[in-house]
C-alpha cells in the first residue's frame, strides 16, 4: 500500500501533513510513501530529510492514500486515480461541490475536521492541534501590534503595569491563548457561553468573566444565542471589553456565522493602542470591524482577524497534524498493513465524507459478512 505526500497549493499554506519521523511509523507498518519533490519546503522539509527517513520523491498523486492539509482544488482531483483515498482538511461543510466532485472520481476522502471528538479520537484530533497553534500565534500577534508591555515591569525609570488580556470563547484556541498570554506575563481573563469552562479558564490562571448567559449546544459545542440573548451579551460585553488592552476572539458555532461580540461601539471604548485579534475572521468574524486577513485601525486600536495561523508556524504545526494524520491512517488498515475501512467504527463513518470506490467496496463487504 502507497501513501503519497502532496505539495499544497493553497496560497500561504506552508504546513505538509506529513513530516520524516512519522513517514518511518508508516515504514515499519509495512507503507510506502512517496513524496512530491519540494512538499515539506514551507515547513523547512526538504526532499532529502524525506528520502533519509525510507520514502521515495516521486509521483505522489498516483498512491492509494493521498494526504493534504488544505482541501484539493478541482484540477488536483483530476489527478487521483479512482478507487483512491484522500485524507486532508476536506471542508465538507462549506465545500459541498468538492465533496462531490471526489465521489464523482470514484475517490474516498476522509476529513480531518470530521472525526468526533471522542476521548478514543483524541490523538487524531487536528482540529484540536492546530487550534493550539492558532490560539499561541494569536498571542504572539497581539504583543507584537500593542505599543506596550505584556509583563509587569520594574525599571529605573518606573514601574509599568502588565497588559489586561482578555479572551472572548475559551474552546481550544481560546484556552492556549490564555495560558500563552499568561507566559507572557499579562494579566488573563476568559470568557465563553459554556459554564463548564470556568474551570479550565481557573486552571491557566485566568479570571473568569460571568455575564449570566449559558448557551451549551450539542456535543459540548456551544449554541447559537437567541436575539435577545444576543443584544444582552453584547451590551454587557461593550461595557467590560473598556477594560482591556487586547482581546482575543474565538468564538465559533458548528455551521453557522460567528457571533458578533465585539462591535464598533466597544472598540470606539477600548484604550487608545489596544489591539483586538479576531480568529474566527474565516467564518465572518467576531468583530465587527474586522476584514479578514488584514490589519483595520479605527479609534486608534488595531483590529487583525487573521487567515490560516497554523501555516506562520509549518513546523510544529505540520508534526502535530502528521502525528494525527498517521493515527487515522493506522486505524483504516488491518494487520497486515492492508486498507480495510471498518464502517462500524464511528471514527471512521464520521470522518468518510466523501464514499468513492473504496469505501463502496468495504460497505459491500460488510453487508455480506
Ligand atoms: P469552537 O472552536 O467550536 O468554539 C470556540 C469557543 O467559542 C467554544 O468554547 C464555544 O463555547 C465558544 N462560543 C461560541 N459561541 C459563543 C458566544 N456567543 N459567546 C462566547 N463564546 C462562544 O470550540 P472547540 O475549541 O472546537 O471546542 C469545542 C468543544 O469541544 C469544547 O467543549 C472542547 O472541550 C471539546 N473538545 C473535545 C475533545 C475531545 O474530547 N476529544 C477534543 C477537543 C475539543
Amino acid at each position: 500500500l502507497s501513501v503519497g505526500v502532496v505539495r499544497e497549493s493553497e496560497p500561504g499554506e506552508r504546513r505538509v501533513a506529513l513530516v520524516p519521523k512519522l513517514v518511518e511509523r508508516l515504514a515499519k507498518r509495512g507503507l510506502r510513501v512517496v513524496v512530491e519533490s519540494g512538499a515539506g519546503g514551507g515547513a523547512m522539509l526538504d526532499d532529502v530529510a524525506f528520502e533519509q527517513a525510507g520514502a521515495r520523491i516521486g509521483d505522489a498523486w498516483s498512491a492509494d492514500i493521498v494526504v493534504k492539509v488544505a482541501p484539493p482544488t478541482s484540477a488536483e482531483i483530476s489527478r487521483l486515480p479512482s478507487g483512491a483515498v484522500l485524507i486532508g482538511f476536506l471542508r465538507p461543510l462549506s465545500d459541498v461541490d468538492k465533496i462531490a466532485e471526489l465521489e464523482k472520481a470514484g475517490v474516498t476522502g476522509f476529513a480531518m475536521e470530521s472525526i468526533p471528538r471522542i476521548s478514543r479520537a483524541q490523538a487524531m484530533d487536528a482540529l484540536s492541534s492546530q487550534s493550539s497553534v492558532a490560539g499561541y500565534r494569536a498571542v504572539l500577534a497581539a504583543a507584537e501590534r500593542l505599543p506596550r508591555f505584556f509583563p509587569m515591569l520594574t525599571t529605573a525609570a518606573g514601574t509599568m503595569p502588565p497588559a489586561k488580556v482578555l479572551v472572548l470563547g475559551v474552546g481550544v484556541s481560546g484556552l492556549q491563548a490564555l495560558a500563552t498570554a499568561k507566559r507572557l506575563g499579562a494579566q488573563t481573563t476568559g470568557y465563553d457561553v459554556r459554564p463548564e469552562v470556568a474551570e479550565q479558564v481557573r486552571s491557566v490562571g485566568a479570571t473568569w468573566l460571568d455575564l449570566g448567559i449559558e448557551a451549551v449546544g450539542e456535543g459540548g459545542y456551544a449554541r447559537e444565542l437567541t436575539g435577545d440573548e444576543r443584544a444582552e451579551q453584547q451590551r454587557r460585553l461593550t461595557e467590560a471589553i473598556t477594560r482591556f488592552d487586547v482581546v482575543i476572539t474565538t468564538a465559533l458555532v458548528p455551521g453557522r456565522r460567528a457571533p458578533t461580540l465585539v462591535t464598533a461601539e466597544a472598540v470606539r471604548g477600548m484604550p487608545a493602542g489596544a489591539v483586538v485579534i479576531d480568529l474566527a475572521g474565516e467564518t465572518g468574524g467576531n468583530c465587527e470591524l474586522s476584514e479578514p486577513g488584514r490589519d483595520v485601525v479605527a479609534h486608534d486600536v488595531t483590529i487583525f482577524a487573521p487567515l490560516n495561523l497554523p501555516a506562520d508556524m509549518p513546523a510544529h504545526a505540520s508534526e502535530l497534524y502528521a502525528r494525527n494524520l498517521t493515527e487515522l491512517i493506522e486505524l483504516l488498515l488491518d494487520d497486515e498493513g492492508r486498507l480495510a475501512l471498518d464502517f462500524s467504527d464511528e471514527i471512521v463513518s464520521g470522518a468518510c465524507v466523501a464514499v468513492g470506490g473504496a469505501a463502496k467496496k468495504a460497505k459491500k463487504e460488510a453487508e455480506n459478512r
